[in-house]
């Protein structure tokens, strides 16, 4: 049976893998990023039922990496594609990693060892990494990468690696791949919170983004889930967060909802308020879009909790004495409503993945006026493009939240198997 080729190992295209993989066919994984697992990894827990994310996610990962009809490419993007449905064939560039992949075992040691500490992409700058690094405690392949850029070659990882896995040298790769079908699961991007400028994000260090507060409420985090303020170490006596920063705003070239920001700072004021009930928390928000199975009543329950929802955007983050300032009209009540937190939290949208375009262009399938990738029909068609062969799933389509993702790459799974039985 014809190979199947999923672009994109967040869990959608995971899921898409693992189900094809079951059905017997060869699935070659390709993930740009050093480990598998997308920005679920990166999250704490999930809404509605704030289960853990990792604990959910990791035994996937960990099951497709294991799976025998699943080859994994990380560090890898697809370059090239020709042919068509049944006859593709798919160049992957593989970039270097510095380490021999089959003798590195994880072991950590040469991360002891090495001097030097640059910012922490997978803990969204709060804290730091080395200059080999694992992307984190449960990557998947559980192996480092050499960061060529930042290291020194002082020479101390080379000595301390009793397997010699680690490389002065490396280049890149290429592999030519011919398969059935292609599933993109490319994921997404947050929006750039520096865009609007009142909100002060980078220039006032207790202004942070959700995906850096998910980083901070983690217990397997760089605070080790204490919450604190990035100005000077202490816990927050109250927090704000402010909803559609770079969704349903025409100005910042967004005029699309998220879909998925009102429910994960419900959940993570939730979290603060169970963990720390004496930390105010007020919500700035638009309209409440809690519109799945469960959503409304999880709304009610961040009441409960004690969470304060203001409807309003405010309208500048201002320092005051030892606390922010923010102030909004409510626009239920018609008040001017003032609050001072230690710490804000923006809601930062959901928007196309880096090299959408570029991914688009090379295989031929549209972006709406947004820059996610086009569906054939909305309706009826939701994993399909206009190039027979080619289907879509999760975030790479829109803003959509992991249950849809994860159906969306079930879908997209069982559309290429369909071709992989046709091509024979
Ligand atoms: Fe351990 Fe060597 Fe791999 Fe570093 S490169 S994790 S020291 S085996
Ligand atoms: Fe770190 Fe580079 Fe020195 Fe290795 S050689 S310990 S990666 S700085």
């Amino acid at each position: 049976m014809a190979d199947v080729v999923v672009i994109g190992a967040g869990v959608a295209g995971i899921q898409a893998a693992l189900d094809l993989a079951d059905h017997n066919i060869h699935v070659h994984l390709v993930e740009r990023e050093p480990t598998i697992g997308g920005h679920m990894a990166q999250l704490d827990k999930t809404f509605p039922t704030n289960d853990c994310s990792m604990c959910i996610l990791s035994p996937k990962m960990v099951d497709v990496a294991r799976h025998p009809n699943v080859t994994i490419h990380t560090c890898s993007e697809v370059e090239g594609i020709e042919g068509e449905v049944g006859t593709f064939r798919v160049r992957v560039r593989k970039h270097p990693r510095y380490i021999i992949e089959s003798e590195c075992n994880g072991c950590g040691d040469c991360i002891q060892i090495c001097p030097v500490e640059v910012y922490n992409r997978f803990d969204a700058g709060i804290g730091v990494r080395k200059a080999i690094y694992k992307p984190h405690a449960q990557a998947v392949p559980d192996i480092v990468i050499k960061d060529k850029d930042h290291c020194i070659e002082c020479g101390l990882c080379y000595d301390v690696c009793g397997r010699e896995a680690i490389l002065h040298e490396d280049e890149e790769r290429v592999v030519d791949i011919e398969a059935a079908s292609i599933v993109v699961a490319t994921g997404y991007a947050t929006f750039d919170a520096g865009k609007k400028a009142q909100l002060r994000y980078l220039l006032i260090p207790d202004v942070i983004t959700s995906l850096e507060f998910e980083r901070m409420i983690n217990a397997s985090g760089p605070t080790g889930g204490r919450l604190k303020r990035l100005s000077n170490g202490n816990v927050p006596r109250s927090i704000a967060f402010v909803q559609c920063v770079g969704s349903r705003d025409i100005s910042a070239g967004r005029p699309y909802c998220s879909g998925v920001c009102c429910m994960y700072a419900m959940k993570n004021a939730m979290l603060i308020r169970e963990k720390n009930p004496e930390i105010e928390v007020t919500v700035f928000y638009n309209d409440i879009r809690a519109y799945g199975k469960g959503y409304e009543e999880y709304y009610e329950r961040a009441k409960d909790l004690g969470v304060r929802f203001i409807r309003g955007f405010p309208g500048e983050v201002l320092e005051g004495n030892d606390c922010l300032m923010m102030t909004a009209e409510n626009t239920e009540t018609g008040e001017v409503e003032t609050v001072h937190p230690d710490l804000v939290v923006l809601s930062v949208g959901l928007e196309p993945a880096r090299g959408a375009e570029e991914v688009a262009r090379m295989l031929g399938i549209p972006q709406d006026e947004s820059g996610f990738f086009e569906v054939a029909d909305q309706k009826l068609g939701p994993v399909l493009t206009v190039r027979p062969g080619i289907y879509v799933a999760g975030t790479a389509t829109a803003p959509r939240d992991i249950p849809d993702s994860v159906a969306m790459g079930e879908a997209a799974a069982m559309r290429a198997y369909l071709d992989t039985v046709r091509a024979g």
